[in-house]
């Protein structure tokens, strides 16, 4: 690292080796994540990015047509611009890493990882966006990437020719379907709900499909298959009999919720279990701010995550500048 480091020092341990405190760890390296590094690095401030991959969501997101700038870019033509540019700033990395805890003792951070990993800190922003939320069936977890999906822009094309259901009723169940449709010979649209909550032009789009059976107030009970999916069984609300479906696909589209649980023992979270934060990224906790996704901020999209991102690392830095 060459940076000058506005506050940064070596730490002697017990041991006698030394371990670093940054002046700000980034958890997460999706849009919020990149952004906040680029900034910080443009502040000289020694900082870390933990992350588990580079580009998060927008790894899965086949197209985007608005992000300023590009009128149309495909989601991982983005994600390797936004590599490429963090890679132009000498930023400490640590990609393949989940981050399980987040502490404080005095006023330094301490992240753990998964594998085993510490890192410390004098401020923290936590990016670390969401992740698709799970039915919690059986068979679902065992049959993950075995024909249980969250990702239709990712793994539709693998269905062709095959029977498939989708569970959920929003935009995205609907979108899931209309990829769908064009390469599945039958598709089952299940949802909990009575009325669907999808765009009503995606609605009306779907509903004249004569491929798609729509079993609105059902519940997925259980995921069937030994290798591989072989069948759902799902069961109306109103206490109707419960009916088996033969088919290969899951395509579960059921929301996204935010990855803040390792926080949880810190910050205040809302009932969606976002980290609130303020109009400047602050959150309940001095030195610990949040961007993006995982956030309270209202719209989840790439150019907010940026934006957000930008924003808490400045407000960290002015932090950072009253501790010197
Ligand atoms: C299918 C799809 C299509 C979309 N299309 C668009 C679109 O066209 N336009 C648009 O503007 N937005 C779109 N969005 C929304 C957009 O992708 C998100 O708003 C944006 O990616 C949020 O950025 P983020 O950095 O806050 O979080 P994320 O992109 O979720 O990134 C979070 C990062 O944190 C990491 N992470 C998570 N937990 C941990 C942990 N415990 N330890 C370490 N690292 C962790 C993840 O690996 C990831 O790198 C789409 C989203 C989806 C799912």
């Amino acid at each position: 690292m060459e940076l000058d480091f506005i506050l940064s020092k070596e730490e002697e341990k017990p041991t006698g080796k030394t371990e670093l405190i940054y002046d700000l760890l980034i958890i997460g390296g999706g849009p919020a994540g990149m952004t906040a590094a680029i900034y910080a690095a443009r502040k000289r401030l020694a900082t870390l990015l933990v992350s588990k991959d580079l580009g998060g969501q927008v790894l899965v997101t086949a197209e985007v047509e608005n992000y300023m700038g590009y009128q149309y870019i495909e989601g991982r033509e983005l994600v390797n611009k936004f590599k490429e540019q963090v890679s132009r700033f000498p930023i400490d990395q640590e990609i393949g890493e989940e981050v399980e805890e987040l502490s404080q003792e005095k006023d330094v951070f301490s992240i753990f990882t998964k594998s085993g990993k510490k890192f410390r800190g004098r401020t923290v922003i936590i990016a670390s966006g969401k992740r698709s939320r799970s039915l919690n069936v059986s068979g679902e977890e065992r049959l993950i990437g075995r024909g249980v999906t969250y990702c239709s822009v990712c793994d539709a094309p693998f269905f062709e020719g095959r029977e498939v259901a989708v569970i959920g009723g929003g935009n995205s169940a609907f979108e899931a379907v209309l990829d769908l449709v064009k390469i599945s010979p039958k598709i089952y649209l299940v949802d909990i709900a009575s009325t669907w909550r999808a765009d009503t032009v995606l609605v009306k789009q779907i509903e004249k499909e004569k491929k798609v059976t729509f079993f609105p107030r059902h519940r997925v009970k259980e995921i069937k298959g030994k290798e591989r999916v072989e069948g759902i069984i799902i069961e109306p609300l109103d206490g109707g009999e419960e009916k088996s479906l033969s088919l290969e696909g899951v395509f579960i589209e059921i929301g996204l919720v935010p990855n803040s649980e390792f926080s949880r023992s810190l910050v205040n979270l809302n009932e969606a279990g976002e980290i609130v934060v303020d109009c400047s990224n602050h959150t309940n906790i001095p030195g610990l701010f949040a961007a993006g996704d995982v956030s309270s901020v209202p719209e989840k999209q790439i150019i907010v995550a940026c934006g957000e991102g930008a924003k808490a690392t400045l407000t960290a830095y002015q932090y950072l500048l009253r501790l010197r």
